[in-house]
């Protein structure tokens, strides 16, 4: 049982392309190097989730590793990253665009990133990986009837299981977009979920939608160390808050 908060990590694309959901892999691995010299060990969500919920224990300062979308960069840069150190973490998988581009994010100026295929994420899961669902089609789910929405969220478990051979308990909506019967259908399919609110997973946290820290926001190293030491946490309210006004502008 996790008695204090804990962080969940949120990555993309480690590449060199532009927006927040690309970060150099460079500066990736800095951010993982100053996570191990301050004593962190990377887990993957489901193994948070067996943690929130028993009595088992973990190392003495977890922090959960999550990446969305399956680009092909996660093979290349962040496993060995992972498997040097001996650490974890979520790959979460959207099951419809294996093997494709994220072609639901397509701006001016920018090209199509690479999406790992079934042969990679089949391996991945072998190498201990945590592979998460992360819908079949990457679309909104709370612009979806309902039907739409079972299609999504159970669909991308049975292919994802169907190719790795393996359960798949953790979920991440697509945008990190639910609502409350969005997330009664996740309940139903899934053991944990995340979404893209900006805060700290605490055992009171709601286990279908825990908030996760975006790592775009920690591209200051010194500000990223001061941070896992227990500072920089003015720094983190003003993010959080400026975040919330965002989402709220948002919502139609
Ligand atoms: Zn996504």
């Amino acid at each position: 049982m996790i008695d204090a908060p804990i962080d969940i990590l949120m990555y993309h694309s480690i590449s060199n392309g532009p927006g927040p959901t690309c970060i150099n892999p460079d500066l990736f691995r800095q951010q993982m190097q100053i996570m191990a010299e301050c004593g962190y060990c990377g887990i993957s969500l489901s193994e948070l989730f067996v943690s929130l919920k028993s009595d088992q224990q973990f190392p003495a300062k977890p922090i959960v590793l999550t990446f969305d979308d399956a680009f092909l960069d996660f093979g290349d840069i962040v496993f060995p990253e992972l498997n040097a150190r001996g650490w974890n973490a979520t790959l979460f998988v959207p099951a419809g665009k294996v093997g494709g581009t994220d072609d639901w994010d397509l701006k001016p100026g920018r090209s199509a990133r690479s999406i790992m295929s079934w042969q990679a994420v089949a391996e991945l899961s072998r190498q201990g990986i945590e592979i998460g669902a992360h819908g079949v089609n990457h679309l909104d789910l709370t612009t979806l009837p309902l039907n739409a929405v079972q299609h999504e969220v159970v669909e991308s478990r049975r292919l994802i299981e169907e190719r790795i051979g393996r359960p798949v308990v953790s979920f991440a909506a697509p945008f990190g977009r639910t609502n409350s019967a969005v997330r009664e259908v996740i309940s139903q399919h899934y053991q944990v979920a995340v979404g893209t609110e900006l805060g700290r997973a605490r055992p009171t946290s709601h286990v279908w939608n825990l908030p996760r820290i975006e790592m775009w926001y920690f591209c200051n190293l010194p500000r990223w160390r001061a941070y896992l030491l227990g500072g920089a946490r003015g720094y983190f309210m003003i993010r959080q808050l400026l975040r919330k006004a965002r989402s709220i502008c948002l919502v139609p």
